[in-house]
């Protein structure tokens, strides 16, 4: 299965710095092997690991990694780290306040208000969720990569199976290659696991032997690119405080200065205007132009990371002692800071799902459980944002939308509290 991301302006990445040690875990077995360390799968590591519990964390890229995200953390977001008591630690990364959303499309202005939300680099947000998980006690493998194994009785993954106990159920087991292919053979181990969380994000890659687990894109779905170069004093054009969203009949890049004074843009492109401008860099430099944005300096000379095609749905998001959070459970394109929130909302579901899942004994009912908690407050969260998504591929609608915002504020208001508020039914699970 493809990479997630990969740059895709290979002239100006990186070179590949040479392979690291090999990653071994500790042990042969553990409570929770969770996949992934985005914001779902460490903070879902942090929670478990609080608990007690024998948790490793395993990453396929050595940390801390750059991601191709907007890096705007909504006021939900801020909410439930918060309610995880990791409010001070997300306060000690210096994010940006952010107050208002500029919307340009050419050359018209709408300005948003967007109050309570913060801005971060992911590579220092996601590197911060992993220590808290590795304080917490998790255990954490960078440059591993993991793949979920069928279960021996493979009949159970997609049948209606009886409740199984806590001692009499098969564990699931997880293939670990470290270091990077081919000499991965090499380094290959099994871990066994009472309970997996898939959390490796858009391309489901530790899924891939799991043919139940799998994701159908949608018809016209985007493709992510993204780039962080610095700052120059030249760039002027910005507000403080502002995130600038330059629109286009190409796709829309979401433009915000992080604590650090670098730029980061994140953009949602239609797959067949990237190839008319002939490189991702072109197609970014083209959204500014018909826009009316003055493209930052930076951006001529900085690595472009490109994504596969981002809007999809899964298959199912539960299996027997297997449960998806994040990007995983099927991508909607997010504004605002939905994204990183949904997967935070994922993991304060799952966690004490899995935990009643392995005392009380595994169950069809736990997974279905699992499934209806995040169709609730996941979901049917997304309309907003779907509905946005839509919008952006049709001028005529752009249009009347600038139109609209402009004379009915207190509905676009409504509109950006209702994706910024928490869900509706995050239930104490006993
Ligand atoms: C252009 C764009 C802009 C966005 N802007 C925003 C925004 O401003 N705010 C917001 O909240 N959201 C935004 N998002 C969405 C947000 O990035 C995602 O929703 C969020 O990162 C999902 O988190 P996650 O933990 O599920 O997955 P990810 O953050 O993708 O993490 C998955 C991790 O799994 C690892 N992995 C993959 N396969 C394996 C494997 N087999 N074994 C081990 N590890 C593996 C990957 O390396 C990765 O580190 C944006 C997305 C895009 C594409």
């Amino acid at each position: 299965m493809a990479d997630s991301e990969v740059p895709v302006n290979s002239e100006t990445a990186p070179r590949m710095r040479p392979q690291s040690t090999v990653r071994q875990p500790c042990r042969d077995d553990y409570d929770f092997v969770v996949i992934g360390a985005g914001v779902a799968g460490s903070l879902a590591a942090c929670l478990a690991a609080r608990q007690g519990l024998r948790v490793l964390l395993v990453e396929r890229q050595r940390f801390p990694r750059a991601k191709v995200c907007g890096c705007c953390l909504n006021s939900r977001a801020q909410q439930l780290l918060h309610q995880a008591g990791l409010a001070g630690g997300l306060q000690a990364l210096s994010p940006v306040p952010t107050s208002a959303l500029r919307l340009q499309y050419r050359g018209r202005s709408l300005s948003l208000p967007m109050p309570g939300g913060l801005v971060v680099s992911r590579s220092r947000l996601d590197a911060w969720l992993v220590t808290e998980a590795v304080q917490a006690g998790a255990e954490f493998l960078d440059e591993t990569s993991a793949r979920v194994m069928p279960l021996a009785d493979s009949g159970r993954e997609s049948g209606s199976g009886a409740t199984e106990t806590a001692n009499t159920t098969a564990l699931r087991h997880v293939t670990l290659n470290s270091g990077t292919a081919p000499a991965a053979a090499a380094h290959e181990h099994v871990v066994s696991a009472r309970v997996v969380l898939a959390c490796d994000g858009l391309a489901m890659s530790s899924l891939a032997l799991l043919p139940e687990f799998h994701s159908e894109v949608s018809a016209g779905a985007r493709i992510g690119l993204g780039a962080t170069f610095p700052g120059t004093p030249q760039d002027s054009q910005q507000q403080p405080n502002e995130i600038v969203m330059a629109v286009g009949s190409q796709g829309y890049c979401g433009m915000v200065l992080t604590e650090d004074q670098q730029w980061n843009l994140a953009a949602a492109v239609d797959g067949r205007s990237l190839q008319r401008c002939g490189s991702p860099l072109n197609c970014l430099k083209d959204i500014f132009h018909s826009a009316g944005v003055v493209a930052p300096q930076g951006l001529d000379t900085a690595v472009v990371r490109g994504t596969i095609p981002l809007t999809r749905r899964t298959s199912r998001y539960a299996g027997a002692r297997l449960l998806l959070l994040g990007d995983t459970t099927g991508y909607v394109e997010p504004f605002t800071g939905e994204g990183m929130a949904w997967a935070i909302t994922a993991a304060t579901i799952a966690v004490p799902l899995a935990m009643r899942g392995l005392s009380l004994g595994w169950s069809r009912d736990a997974e279905h459980e699992y499934s209806r908690r995040i169709q609730r407050c996941v979901m049917r969260e997304q309309g907003v944002c779907r509905a946005l998504s839509s919008i952006l591929s049709h001028p005529l609608l752009i249009r009347l939308t600038f139109a609209g915002a402009s004379l009915l504020p207190a509905v676009t208001r409504t509109l950006i509290r209702r994706v910024n508020r928490l869900p509706r039914q995050l239930e104490p699970i006993e």
